[in-house]
């Protein structure tokens, strides 16, 4: 056995990812970069040691390579420019993300321009780590694309880093990971296996979430909730997104509406638009949050999680519904339903 193909300490590959899924698994982290190889590592985060409690110094001893803690929403190409610097001026043979999906994908920014490998550890729901999916916002608005060299090689799930991250980020990222599941079941690419896999993610991730924001300790709870965010991560990777997730990358590019949250509020309004055209889907995700209609069950596992309702909750002006519209249908993504802008305009005033 070749030091590239050893799993150590429950160590395994899925979709051409290594993953590990265990509670305290960051203390290993140099021996999982180690097992691939890796030996100089720059660390991405939002809020460096504060936000999970851990020194990625520490762990990593003679191992880290350096460290940029700007990570910001939406990635700009402002900070993907200054981590760059950081990283050229560095040694690194590897990039390690470590937070939610702005780190992440801070990480994807830099592994695509360097080809260094990714490794991320996901501190929020976001599923952002089992993807190659990049996205970049500079002044034109948000950019998205997939790129193999943007997919981690290896994930470290530790359910222990999570527990700092407050009710209402939980909540909203949850619901981000809903929103894969939702609009994987229904792409004309899901495969049947990925319509399973989107199916467990929404039915872990409506029990789990309810749970996670009573009690944001509970370790149970937040365990199936990371599960809920691979398998939904897994999924998105898997599948083209549609209306939904293009309605959420113009709200969030272009008027700074933030991610997880206006994913919550705008996911059953999508989801009440394209249910007539997508029975099989919605037979599956009712039958996963354990409600009959899925538009009226997301819109109450909303509720129950205190999240905003409304765009204007999110600081969205009715003024500019006319102008995301045509955005949207600019340059629309594969959907179930054909969407007009009219469509379009409908949903954000609901959503409004
Ligand atoms: P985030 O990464 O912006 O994190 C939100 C806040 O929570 C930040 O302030 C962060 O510092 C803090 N935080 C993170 N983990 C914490 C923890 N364990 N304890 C305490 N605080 C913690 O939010 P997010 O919702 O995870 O990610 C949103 C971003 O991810 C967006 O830019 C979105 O486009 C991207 N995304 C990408 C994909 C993909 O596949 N490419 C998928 C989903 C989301």
């Amino acid at each position: 056995m070749t030091a590239t193909n050893m799993h150590p300490r429950g160590a395994r590959d899925v979709d051409g990812t290594r993953i590990v899924f265990a509670p305290g698994a960051i203390r290993d982290l140099r021996s999982h970069i180690g097992a691939l190889g890796l030996h100089r590592a720059f660390v991405i985060t939002t809020g460096g040691r504060s936000v999970t409690g851990i020194s990625a110094r520490a762990l990593l001893g003679d191992d880290w390579a350096g460290e940029f803690s700007g990570a910001r929403e939406h990635v700009p190409v402002a900070a993907i420019a200054a981590a760059l610097d950081q990283f050229s001026a560095s040694d690194a043979d590897s990039c390690i993300a470590i937070g939610g999906g702005s780190a992440i994908g801070l990480g994807k920014a830099i592994a695509r321009r360097t080809s260094v490998p990714l490794v991320a550890v996901p501190t929020t729901y976001s599923g952002s780590e089992m993807t190659p999916i990049w996205g970049e916002t500079d002044d034109t608005g948000k950019r998205t694309g997939r790129d193999p060299a943007a997919k981690p090689a290896l994930v470290i799930y530790d359910v222990m880093l999570t527990l700092g991250l407050p009710a209402d980020l939980s909540a909203a990222s949850g619901m981000n990971a809903m929103a894969h599941a939702v609009e994987a079941m229904y792409a004309a690419n899901a495969t049947d296996a990925v319509r399973v896999i989107a199916e467990g993610a929404a039915r872990h991730l409506s029990m789990s979430l309810p749970m996670v924001v009573a009690d944001i300790a509970d370790v149970d709870a937040r365990a199936q909730a990371l599960a809920g965010a691979h398998m939904a991560g897994l999924a998105l990777g898997s599948t083209s997104m549609g209306l939904h997730h293009r309605i959420c990358h113009v709200l969030g590019g272009t008027f700074g509406l933030p991610h997880a949250r206006t994913h919550a509020t705008m996911l059953p309004h999508v989801t009440a638009f394209n249910a007539p055209a997508a029975t099989e889907a919605m037979t599956r995700l009712s039958r996963a949050i354990s409600c009959p209609d899925v538009a009226t069950g997301l819109t109450a596992l909303n509720q129950r999680l205190g999240l905003p309702a409304t765009l204007e909750g999110l600081g969205f002006r009715r003024d500019d519904v006319d102008r995301a519209a045509e955005e949207v249908t600019a340059a629309p993504y594969a959907n179930p339903r054909p969407v007009t802008r009219d469509d379009v305009r409908a949903i954000l005033l609901a959503a409004y």
